[in-house]
């Protein structure tokens, strides 16, 4: 049984089928699952993305990198911001923690925090990324479990698991039941971004990329059932 693990949601995963920014049926789906794991007495901490509001990337090309970037990692903050006050919806302590201060509506990244939140019960949410332009949060959800000592990473995606083309180009694309991260990595394969990989590599943290729409794929995932493509280390 795993101990501890920090699960990756995209800011898509968060929109779902709305045409808003959030899509409540997802995200309560999303916090019974959590619910779910942590009864089974796993520490979950979660790294939100901020795609539904705003991705640096998809910024004007005049537009300076850096800010594109710093309102990407603010996106982010609203997104955590909400799925915490979802959570309490439920009853659930959650912790919201970024790498920058945010005034009074976020706490500072501590290792020591963290873990002891964890201990005590609570959910972990980490918001802003690494509080540095040119990374994306897939980078410090690697960078988040190799610090708290994590099992291992999910990977909620709206595609179930790596496949050896894009599925919704190729009818015949083949899905991976594992790969090994070096292949990610070497066949820049792009379903983590290569620093988030390279990261999983090095610290030896294995990650399981599943899709979000499968029916109790947090739980299935977070308890070792065969889901989606592992990526091995
Ligand atoms: N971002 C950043 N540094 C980080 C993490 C994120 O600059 O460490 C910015 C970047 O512009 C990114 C945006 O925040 O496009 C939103 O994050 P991401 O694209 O990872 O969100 P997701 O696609 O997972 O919703």
């Amino acid at each position: 049984m795993l101990k501890r693990v920090v699960i990756k949601m995209s800011g898509e995963a968060l929109a779902g089928n709305s045409s808003q920014n959030f899509d409540n049926t997802v995200i309560e789906n999303i916090i019974a699952q959590i619910q779910t794991v942590m009864e089974k007495g796993i520490q979950v901490s979660v790294v939100v993305g901020g795609g539904n509001f705003w991705r640096g990337r998809s910024a004007d090309s005049s537009m300076d990198r850096c800010t594109a970037d710093q309102i990407g990692m603010l996106a982010t903050v609203m997104n955590a911001l909400y799925v915490q006050d979802s959570f309490r919806q439920k009853g659930v302590e959650a912790i919201v923690m970024t790498p920058f201060t945010v005034g009074s509506m976020t706490e500072p990244f501590t290792k020591k925090a963290a873990l002891a939140y964890m201990e005590a019960g609570a959910v972990l949410i980490f918001a802003g990324g690494t509080g540095h332009p040119f990374f994306s949060t897939d980078t410090i959800t690697s960078l988040r479990a190799a610090e708290l000592e994590a099992d291992m990473i999910l990977f909620a995606k709206f595609v179930d698991g790596v496949y050896d083309s894009d599925p919704n180009e190729n009818e015949a694309a083949v899905k991976f039941d594992t790969i090994k991260c070096s292949d990610v990595i070497s066949k820049n394969l792009k379903v983590v971004d290569l620093a988030a990989a390279s990261i999983c590599l090095e610290q030896k943290i294995p990650v399981v990329i599943f899709g979000l729409n499968e029916e109790n794929s947090i739980v299935r995932a977070a308890t070792g059932e065969k889901i989606g493509t592992v990526v091995t280390v």
